[in-house]
């Protein structure tokens, strides 16, 4: 079976995105509340039904919701999670505390594989940000008779990276990475000078610049072909645009064959298809704002509950 990635949100308002292996449903980062979230996955034909485990990049508030732990104990659903998060979830309100008490909270070791399902490995690596313990997976689906190995890299919520970051997030057949902001944006933006040097520092958000440069070492690093999808997350409303965003990431991959998709904060974006499939590497897309190949498409209906971030 092939791994299915969709951004469900992504922006400092709230992230989510959801895996799908063979049955399997994985949120990646639960940064909207419960009806919101329900209503993304129905917008791309999923529901809470299919969500058997969160997994959390760090504790900043647009990356859970104490309401949403609350709903995850009520559905029985684990949270993996670094024990470095636990006293900051613990500090919000009892959502944690609850999936602690019903034994629902897993943990995982920086760069060690550890299972998420059968057949669907994990493995984090630390990324540098201004909230303590944050890190990016590397999900990966083996080979089998039915098709080649299939991996998925996410990576947001990054100020700076190394070389060791692109060789964790090389030879991947999708690219989840963070490009937050435009630099002359940011410096215009009449945001206060402590919050411009908190995104701008090495431990804040990545640039275009920055993220294109990181995605050049990645494909770099990478066998030729390998890489098919990007898809640009956490891109600032105040301080980008999407055309910058794309444009950055079109002129790392020129030459190569590689659709860069752009991820929103509003709406599910799309999907991605890696791995064993009818048709290999296929792509289906629910509805994107930007791609190299496909142009500017129709923002999905407004749903309930989509419209304030503070919303259930
Ligand atoms: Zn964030
Ligand atoms: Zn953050």
């Amino acid at each position: 079976m092939p791994i299915r990635f969709t951004v469900l949100a992504s922006g400092s308002s709230g992230n989510a995105s959801l895996v799908q292996v063979d049955g399997f449903g994985l949120l990646l980062d639960a940064g909207l509340g419960p009806r919101q979230l329900a209503a993304r996955l129905a917008a791309v034909g999923a529901s809470w039904q299919e969500v058997q485990a969160v997994l959390l990049t760090h504790t900043h508030g647009d990356h859970w919701r104490d309401r949403t732990l609350a709903h995850l104990r009520r559905r029985r659903i684990p949270l993996y999670c670094h024990t470095e998060h636990h006293d900051a979830l613990r500090s919000y309100g009892d959502g944690f505390s609850g999936l602690e008490a019903d034994d629902l909270v897993r943990t995982f070791a920086v760069n060690e594989e550890f299972v998420l399902a059968p057949g669907l490995g994990c493995r984090a690596f630390a990324l540098k940000h201004d909230s303590g313990a944050t890190f990016g997976f590397r999900l990966e689906q083996p080979g089998s008779l039915f098709g080649d190995p299939a991996a998925l890299a996410y990576a947001a919520d990054l100020g700076s990276w190394t070389p060791e970051l692109a060789g964790a997030l090389a030879d991947v057949d999708a690219l989840a990475l963070e490009f937050n902001h435009d630099v002359e944006m940011q410096y215009a933006s009449g945001r206060s000078f402590q919050l411009i040097r908190r995104v701008l520092g090495d431990h804040g958000h990545l640039s275009n610049v920055q993220a294109a440069d990181l995605l050049r070492e990645v494909l770099r690093r990478s066998a030729p072909g390998r890489l098919r999808h990007v898809v640009q997350l956490h891109l600032s409303q105040q301080c980008n645009r999407p055309e910058l965003a794309l444009a950055a990431a079109r002129a790392a991959v020129a030459g190569a064959d590689i659709e860069v998709h752009t991820a929103c904060q509003d709406t599910p974006i799309l999907t991605v298809s890696i791995g064993p499939s009818r048709s290999r590497k296929r792509v289906r897309r629910s509805v994107s704002v930007g791609s190299s190949r496909a142009r500017q498409t129709a923002a999905h209906p407004m749903l309930p509950g989509f419209e304030s971030s503070d919303a259930i």
